[in-house]
């Protein structure tokens, strides 16, 4: 069964109506917002807790958790600190938040924050954002005037928020180099630990959200947290925006309950496969950095953490790639490989080299001028830099080719077999 309307979160995401303040009101935004921070700062971990809602940014982290780890008494400040670097190749769900419900991401900003007593927000917002920057703008100036945030506001907790503007580098949206980047200095990400909650943005307790984890949250306080509870799967809850590109008749962004099967997905809301179902060759699920998987298990798929996790695989940013029989399968996943190799910031040599040297063996086995050999060479040297590296963009990059190997390998052996074949008959 399909989201009923009632359920809906995000009921602009399209921009068929008024984004501004008088819109989102209208739709429900800024009511209840002073009761809740009424309720007290715990009242609303606890209520986000029992949501069982989990970072929506890739990880899938559980968010109430996650905030509970600020201290509660700190003389130094707290923040907020919200991705909207949106930079994985696929992923184009929070830029939608910003352009079209843009006080949904303000109102729950301001809960977050109260929740984890932080005066202050900034939102660090891809440098191509530049329509997204400037609508959301418009929204934060709406909530300073209309007095929903600022000082002395009408909730009674003072709340900054500001936006960052990046300039396009991937490793930005890796929280630790965004931090840094929102210090001024260049984006490489930091050693962890110390971890942000205790020693994040100039030094103070800190915690990253990606948008849309606190785009939800005036919605699961308003309704409670067992409404978001009863949507979606065990452990796997609520509604999710899910992001539908590539060799489908209509790409789309939609919301929809996690756990909702992939075939329906793709079935319902984008028309089908190009050239139907059996014309399917492989999905990658969850953004580039997803190992793909391919079209035999996709028919009983469904898009959730768990469900992907068990097949190697992971919902990441529920960035669905769909990829059809005219698809050369090792070539797209070079092309990503290339994409990685390329925004490495270069610290670890595992990554600056590995991603350099994979990127270069994946062209030549998408040509078929490789030996049999080199496939499983190419997988140890994978396997050699996930998990051996300052940040996860080591595992982004390994994690596609550790896919492409797993389920296609008959592929690559069949290219360099017809290369060979193709040179052996020339030379005779
Ligand atoms: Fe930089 Fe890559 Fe190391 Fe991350 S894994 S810190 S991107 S070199």
């Amino acid at each position: 069964m399909l989201l009923e309307d009632k359920d809906r979160i995000f009921r602009n995401i399209y921009g068929f109506h008024d984004s501004g303040l008088k819109g989102a009101i209208s739709r429900g935004s800024w009511d209840g917002t002073k009761f809740f921070i009424e309720k007290g700062h715990d009242w609303i971990i606890s209520e986000v807790k029992t949501s069982g809602l989990r970072g929506r940014g890739g990880a899938g982290f559980p968010t109430g958790l996650k905030w509970s780890f600020m201290p509660k008494a700190d003389p130094r400040p707290s923040y907020l600190v919200i991705n909207a670097d949106e930079s994985e190749p696929g992923s184009c769900k929070d830029r939608e938040i910003m352009r079209n419900d843009p006080h949904l991401l303000i109102e729950g900003a301001l809960l977050a924050a109260f929740a984890m007593r932080a005066h202050t927000s900034y939102i660090y917002i891809r440098g191509e954002f530049i329509r997204e920057r400037e609508r959301l703008q418009r929204a934060i100036d709406e909530a300073y005037e209309a007095k929903l945030i600022g000082k002395n506001n009408v909730h009674g907790w003072d709340f900054d928020f500001y936006i960052a503007h990046g300039a396009g580098a991937y490793i930005c949206g890796e929280e630790t180099a965004l931090l840094e980047s929102l210090e001024g200095r260049k984006g490489q990400p930091r050693l962890k630990p110390p971890f942000p909650a205790n020693v994040g943005l100039y030094g103070a307790p800190t915690t990253i959200n990606n948008v849309e984890s606190i785009a939800v949250v005036p919605d699961i306080l308003r309704r409670g947290g067992h409404w978001f509870a009863a949507l979606g799967l065990p452990n796997n809850t609520g509604t999710k925006l899910f992001q539908i590109s590539g060799h489908v008749n209509r790409p789309c962004v939609v919301e929809e309950e996690m756990g909702i099967p992939l075939r329906q997905l793709i079935d319902e809301h984008c028309g089908g496969v190009r050239g139907g179902w059996s014309n399917l060759l492989a999905v990658i699920p969850g953004g580039s950095s997803m190992p793909l998987i391919p079209a035999d298990l996709c028919e009983t798929l469904t898009m959730d953490f768990d469900s992907l996790t068990k097949l190697k695989s992971g919902l990441g940013t529920a960035a669905i790639i769909v990829l059809d029989k005219s698809a050369d399968v090792i070539k797209a996943i070079a092309r990503i490989a290339y994409f990685y190799k390329h925004e490495s910031c270069g610290q670890c040599t595992p990554c600056r080299e590995g991603t350099g040297w994979m990127w270069r063996v994946l062209e030549r086995m998408a040509r078929g001028e490789a030996e049999k050999s080199e496939i499983d060479k190419l997988f140890d040297v994978s396997k050699q830099i996930e998990g051996h590296t300052i940040c996860a963009l080591g595992d982004a990059a390994a994690w596609p080719v550790q896919g492409l190997i797993r389920h296609f390998r008959p592929v690559i052996e069949a290219r360099i077999d017809a290369y060979q074949a193709a040179h052996k008959e020339a030379a005779e």
